[in-house]
């Protein structure tokens, strides 16, 4: 019996570019299935995950090399494991590349992003136990197949483009960030850094969500005024180069504070920003950090208590809440029609992992089609 075989883009090495080899096609284990992938998403952060994690996050582990990394795939069932139940060949999914163990006391708990093992799959681990979920997954999304479990399926409408689904996962990490802040009917929510890749998924899921205020800071002029431009009624942009943000919000909210601040800043961002940001709030306001700011922030603990501020971090999203934003953008509720695609096919992975700075701010998406 011959094997059959397929293109993968791997690293061998830290800092090396990704080749492009002929490795077999994964078996699907029982509760697993065969995803042929259609599109697989590059974020920007994907070159310092290649470059610099091991020396800037060390607590936070790449798969043992050669790898497949590819974070935010999308395609088509071809197979399933036996004890697969409800999903079958040619359904379309999104692949949620969150792992869990499912037997940590969390998982049992269903907290299941609080896992003791929790990994990204073809991307970074969160300890080091991350290893035994890479054993058992070692596919990521630039290649042409890869395994799954069924509980990472997210199943896409057929209105919804492959190279759109591949953009699901940034934007539920702020997808997740709002419902963790209870976003909906009546709120005012600030995203510090909404003209980014993490930030614009906040704006538009903000907006599906009912939001009344939507404000946002970042630097770039034109695309922050493509932003308000969403829906300028109901969006108030400020440039973080125009000063302190906190008389604007209290402009826009007459004098009330926001509700959220979802903190969505890019890596290399100083915290000055952030701790401006908190001071945007109302009392009893929350920020849920899902950003890069990096380091220890000194934050005033006394006034978080005096004013029950409550300050949170918030990774990622579950499969629920994937289904969740598929089902928003099936129903036409949230518009992703916005994205500018720039796909790229499996051999020129390494060019589009290059050419990603010179994106559109978080309107780019860059996607590469195996
Ligand atoms: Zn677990």
């Amino acid at each position: 019996m011959t094997t059959k075989m397929m293109r993968a883009a791997r690293m061998h090495a830290v800092g090396e570019p990704m080749k492009i080899e002929q490795i077999p096609v994964p078996e699907v284990r029982p509760t697993d299935v065969l995803v042929a992938v259609k599109a697989c998403g590059i974020v920007p952060n994907l070159g310092n995950v290649l470059s610099n994690w091991g020396n800037w996050f060390p607590h936070l582990p790449l798969p043992k090399l050669p790898a497949i990394f590819g974070l935010d795939p999308a395609g088509v069932v071809e197979a399933v494991g036996s004890q697969v139940i409800g999903f079958k060949p040619g359904d379309r999914v999104y692949v949620n590349p969150a792992r869990y163990c499912g037997a940590c006391r969390n998982c049992r708990a269903g907290e299941t992003t609080a896992c003791s093992h929790y990994t990204f799959n073809g991307y970074f681990g969160f300890s080091e136990r991350s290893q035994r979920i890479y054993d058992q997954y070692p596919y990521g999304g630039l290649c042409e197949f890869m395994s799954a479990p069924q509980y990472s399926l997210v199943r896409i409408p057929d209105s919804m483009p492959f190279e759109q689904a591949a953009r699901l996962g940034y934007l539920g990490t702020c997808y997740r960030a709002l419902r963790t802040a209870n976003v909906g009917p009546g709120s005012t929510v600030l995203i510090n850094g909404i003209s980014g890749t993490l930030g614009l998924g906040g704006a538009l899921f903000a907006l599906a969500l009912g939001a009344r205020r939507i404000l946002g800071t970042g630097r770039n002029r034109e695309l922050l005024a493509r932003v308000k431009a969403l829906a300028p009624e109901r969006i108030s942009v400020h440039s973080l180069d125009d000063g302190s943000m906190q008389p604007w919000a209290g402009d826009v909210t007459q004098g009330e504070g926001v509700d959220v601040v979802i903190d969505a800043l890019g890596p290399g961002a100083s915290h000055g920003p952030m701790l401006d940001a908190l001071r945007t709030l109302r009392r009893g306001g929350k920020l849920v950090n899902v950003g890069a700011v990096a380091g220890d922030v000194p934050v005033n603990l006394h006034y978080l208590m005096d004013n029950d501020i409550t300050l949170v971090g918030s990774a990622w999203f579950t499969t629920a809440q994937g289904q969740e934003m598929a089902d928003l953008a099936e129903a036409g509720v949230v518009d992703l029609s916005v994205f500018q695609h720039h796909t790229f096919p499996l051999e020129q992975i390494n060019e589009a992992i290059g050419g990603i700075e010179n994106r559109n701010g978080g309107f780019s998406n860059f996607v590469i089609c195996p």
